[in-house]
């Protein structure tokens, strides 16, 4: 029997190198979708669609390379399926996990459409390979992290070498436009889908090995250092992991390299497998995208608080700093991470879901499970066994991780004063009260 083509869906892997929908044989449409579901919620100035855009011309460049091309469409997904279908047959349709509730339902909505075929990239782990001995998810990371490395073998980091394919005859050229009433051409370019080429700083212009060529003498003292806002220790390719701009068996095969010279690859390792952890939790519990896991206290609305944090004006130089960060660049570092959302939840008592919103709209590396999940734990509302008391105190944090003010001073104007608009310790009192009602 024939063979019909299948269709290659690029979506969280924007790579060629080590990719395993390169590795099937046969003829292949190889595809990526501007989704406009998703686009049409963001802001025409999202630096995000900037950093897509940019790693789809450049899969597309590097598979014309190789003998193929890439066809770009712009429109609902199962449209676009739908449109493909009505012109073509396929086997089947080939797209590795993507775990999010949305992402869930659209792939099984395009599964009623053509058989799909789901393969394992992003991720180390499939979500049902560190379980429990009684086959039930981990809520706590240290026992999900002594499972993990106990499941891990050479295996997860194997490289998928690519295979000769047929490319299907098609129009490449154009950006196909789909809607329910049919198609329209137009010239691939941002403006075409309604944004406007942003600026990306000097890191986020690096390619991925470029990356980790910088980060390769900062990884031994990355245990030390990378709580220090100011010293750049950390390897910032959470956005390179999101998109698959980096495939994550790569950087499995890098750090063993690092190791077998001697460094200490451990607490980098480990940092992975809270990411692993936090895709594993929303896949098993998806209601954690919106609701709390444990405590039934939700917050206390307060727009005035809202506004102040997210236009840096809550008068806490380091809150403010990191938010500023944020708006500038679609950076933030972790510890920082950390202290915003103690404060947002803590301090102004306001929803983790509307922190979580906010990061989502400006974090260059927003992923749904690591955002809502890092949300929930700092609000106190996630698996943690017990997690309310952790209030942390801006300023200690401030004068333990930013000593010489380095991280303020580069992210805060030279004539900031604000008054603070809450009293740590008066509003952590209170935040200690809520909690502890909540939970009688
Ligand atoms: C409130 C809050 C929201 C967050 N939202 C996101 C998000 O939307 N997307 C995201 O990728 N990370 C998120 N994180 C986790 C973490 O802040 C970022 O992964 C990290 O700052 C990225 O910088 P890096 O690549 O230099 O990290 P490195 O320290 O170099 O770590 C290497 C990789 O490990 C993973 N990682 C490291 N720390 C964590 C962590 N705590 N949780 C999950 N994965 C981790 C990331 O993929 C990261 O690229 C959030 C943390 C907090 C506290």
């Amino acid at each position: 029997m024939t063979k019909l083509p299948r269709i290659l869906w690029f979506r969280r892997d924007l790579r060629v190198e080590d990719n395993p929908l390169l590795s099937l044989e046969g003829e292949v449409l190889p595809i990526f979708i501007f989704d406009t579901a998703i686009l049409s919620k963001l802001s025409p100035h999202d630096r995000r669609v900037t950093f897509i855009y940019h790693a789809v011309t450049t899969l597309k460049q590097k598979l014309k390379e190789r003998g193929l091309n890439l066809a770009v469409f712009y429109g609902d997904p199962i449209e676009v399926f739908k449109h493909l279908l009505s012109q073509y047959a396929f086997d089947e349709v080939c797209a590795s996990g993507d775990y999010d509730e949305y992402a869930l339902a659209r792939d099984r909505d395009v599964s009623h459409l053509l058989p799909f075929h789901a393969l394992q990239d992003t991720y180390i782990f499939r979500p049902d390979e560190v379980l429990k001995s009684d086959g039930k998810p981990y809520l706590v990371f240290t026992p999900f992290y002594n499972r993990a490395k106990e499941v891990f073998r050479h295996a997860h980091m194997i490289e998928y070498q690519s295979v000769e394919q047929k490319l299907m005859n098609f129009a490449y050229d154009p950006l196909h436009r789909i809607t329910s009433a049919g198609e329209a051409t137009d010239s691939l370019s941002l403006e075409a889908i309604g944004f406007i080429p942003q600026l990306l700083t000097p890191h986020q212009q690096y390619s991925p090995d470029e990356k980790l060529a910088r980060f390769r003498s900062k990884l031994a003292d990355y245990p030390k250092n990378r709580d220090f806002m100011a010293l750049e220790a950390t390897s910032g390719l959470s956005t390179d992991l999101r998109f698959g701009t980096l495939s994550i068996r790569s950087l499995l095969r890098w750090l063993s390299e690092q190791k077998k010279s001697g460094v200490d690859t451990e607490p980098f390792f480990r940092q992975l497998i809270f990411r692993e952890f936090y895709a594993m939790l929303l896949y098993h519990f998806p209601h954690l995208a919106t609701k709390n896991f444990r405590y039934p206290f939700c917050g206390i609305e307060n727009n005035e608080y809202f506004e102040a944090f997210c236009s840096a004006r809550t008068g806490v130089p380091i809150v403010d700093a990191g938010v500023r960060e944020l708006l500038e660049s679609g950076e933030m570092h972790n510890r920082v991470r950390m202290i915003c959302a103690s404060f947002f939840t803590k301090n102004l008592l306001l929803p983790w879901q509307w922190g979580e919103a906010f990061f989502a709209r400006h974090l260059m590396d927003y992923d749904a499970s690591s955002n809502i999940l890092s949300w929930q734990w700092s609000a106190g509302t996630g698996v943690d066994p017990q997690p309310y008391f952790r209030i942390f105190n801006p300023a200690t944090q401030s004068e333990k991780f930013d000593k010489q003010k380095d991280y303020i001073h580069k992210h805060l104007p030279p004539d900031y004063t604000l008054p603070p608009i809450v009293d740590h310790k008066a509003s952590s009192q209170k935040a200690l009260e809520y909690f502890k009602n909540a939970q009688q």
